[in-house]
């Protein structure tokens, strides 16, 4: 890995102004459990990869791909794969 790829690994709280304007809350303490591992994280302490293209953030033990944000001009995607993070508002 070279030190330009470490830079784009950031963790949740970087990502949670975007999560705060889908889900209208803060979301970075909700907790979310691997729906592979069943690691328990707050959305917080997340790996976050925010040139993926997008957003992603994976579980902190496996890496398996927790949430997925898309964000187009016309609207914003996103893909719940973890458990117990709740679904986002239908955004229309
Ligand atoms: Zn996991």
């Amino acid at each position: 890995m070279t030190a330009t790829d470490e830079d784009l690994v950031l963790d949740g709280n970087a990502v949670a102004g975007t999560l705060a304007e889908i889900y209208g809350d803060d979301m970075t303490t909700v907790l979310a459990e691997c729906a592979s591992c069943g690691q328990v994280d707050p959305i917080g302490g997340l790996i976050a990869y925010v040139h993926a293209p997008g957003i992603v953030l994976r579980c902190t033990a496996c890496s398996t791909v927790m949430i997925r944000i898309v964000q187009t001009t016309k609207r914003t995607l996103v893909d719940v794969r973890g458990k117990r993070i709740p679904a986002p508002p239908t955004t229309t």
